[in-house]
């Protein structure tokens, strides 16, 4: 039987738990002896008498030293994982790409360190994907903050009181997130515009209802994982410039378009949101890797002298924490019985996802990018 560890998330702005009482049982019916931190899930609605029920253990932060396995949301202390043993296996969000020092405390402790980022964007690991379970949730949160910012609300409404016109809002980046909050925006009544990059999308942005703005940007593409390919500095400008008279009739703007591993593009200047009517919304989603939007400031609403307001949360899933570690230890549980057999934990390093998402192994970090 193999032990175990789901931590409290040590960021205080977390809500999230790694592991639900649901998938204890799951676990433990392949073989696994689950053993959660105290009070790991209470700010997501699931106390530890929840897990307890569900078979789990509740112990205390030192049980780290005891586990074969951890899960966790997001990154851990380096003291943390210097309190592990060597052989351990580590699974959370760990971005990689700004965190060597972490990387390399976790190569030198011995410890195995998967990162949930570097799951490949394929058919047999969509369901172990953190990124587009929390994207999508956070597509739809971004929508519901819009709203409970704006002075208006969202649909058409024809009263004897008169005429009420929908809303416009514009979705830049239809990946995950910018489709969700496409979607939210439909249900809620408003109208939508949405432009991305990649033209394969105008399809999908069609088929939720909404109009694709076309914006002609020469030769632009997506990589093979399906990420975005970066534009040149021309391009942006006639991006800016193709995108100008939509954001400058738009009541809401969400942007989400982000380039995996890079800082993300500036596409919202300054200009353009002086160019936008008082009382407007932007939501920058891309805001802890840059921003999309000059001006927006991570976790924080800012509000322009033109009385546009700017919010920058960096998490927006947290705000609805439950659904969140549902689809989360959705994630975490199919990751863990994808290497599990006999009631043993057997990761396959061939296998293409186990290859890509652990970054350190036997003392070594598996790519340079890491370094
Ligand atoms: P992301 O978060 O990296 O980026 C969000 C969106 O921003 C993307 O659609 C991207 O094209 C767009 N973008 C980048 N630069 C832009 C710019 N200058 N202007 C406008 N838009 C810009 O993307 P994501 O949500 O992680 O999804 C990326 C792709 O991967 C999508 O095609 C998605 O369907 C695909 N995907 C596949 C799987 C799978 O097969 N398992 C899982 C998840 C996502």
């Amino acid at each position: 039987m193999k032990t175990l560890f789901v931590t409290s998330e040590r960021d205080p702005r977390e809500t999230r738990v790694a592991v639900i009482p649901s998938d204890v049982q799951k676990l433990s019916k392949i073989g696994w002896s689950v053993n959660v931190e105290s009070g790991a899930g209470i700010k997501a609605g699931f106390p530890d008498e929840d897990y307890a029920a569900a078979g789990a253990s509740i112990v205390g932060a030192d049980f780290a030293k005891e586990a074969d396995f951890v899960a966790a949301v997001r990154k851990p202390a380096p003291e943390f994982v210097k309190s592990l043993k060597r052989g351990a296996f580590y699974l959370s969000l760990l971005d990689p790409f700004n965190e060597k020092e972490l990387i390399k405390t976790f190569a030198e402790a011995g410890v195995t360190a998967a990162s949930f980022e570097m799951i490949p964007r394929s058919t047999i690991a969509q369901k172990m994907d953190v990124l587009s379970s929390q994207s999508n949730l956070a597509g739809y949160v971004s929508v519901l903050k819009a709203a409970n910012t704006l002075k208006k609300i969202l649909p058409m409404m024809m009263t004897p009181a008169g005429t009420i016109s929908p809303l416009k809002f514009f979705v830049v980046g239809v990946g995950v997130a910018g489709l969700q909050a496409i979607a939210t925006a439909k249900r809620l009544g408003a109208r939508v515009d949405a432009f991305d990059t990649r033209p394969v999308v105008e399809e999908q942005v069609k088929s939720l209802g909404a109009k694709f703005v076309k914006i002609d940007l020469g030769e632009t593409g997506q990589t093979a994982q399906g990420y975005a390919k970066e534009l040149t500095p021309e391009q942006i400008e006639m991006q800016r410039r193709g995108m100008a008279k939509v954001c400058a009739q738009s009541d809401v703007i969400i942007t989400t378009a982000k380039l995996f591993g890079r800082k993300a593009p500036r596409i919202i200047t300054a200009e353009m949101v002086a160019g936008m009517k008082p009382g407007s919304v932007i939501v920058d989603m891309a805001v802890e890797s840059g921003g999309n939007v000059e001006g927006s400031k991570p976790d924080e609403t800012v509000i322009t002298p033109n009385g546009v307001t700017i919010i920058g949360d960096t998490c927006l899933e947290a705000s609805v924490p439950s659904t969140a570690s549902q689809m989360y230890s959705s994630n975490v549980f199919n990751y863990i019985a994808h290497f599990s057999a006999d009631g043993e934990f057997k990761p396959n390093f061939e296998d293409q996802i186990m290859k890509m998402s652990a970054i350190t192994h036997d003392g070594k970090i598996s790519d340079e990018r890491f370094m």
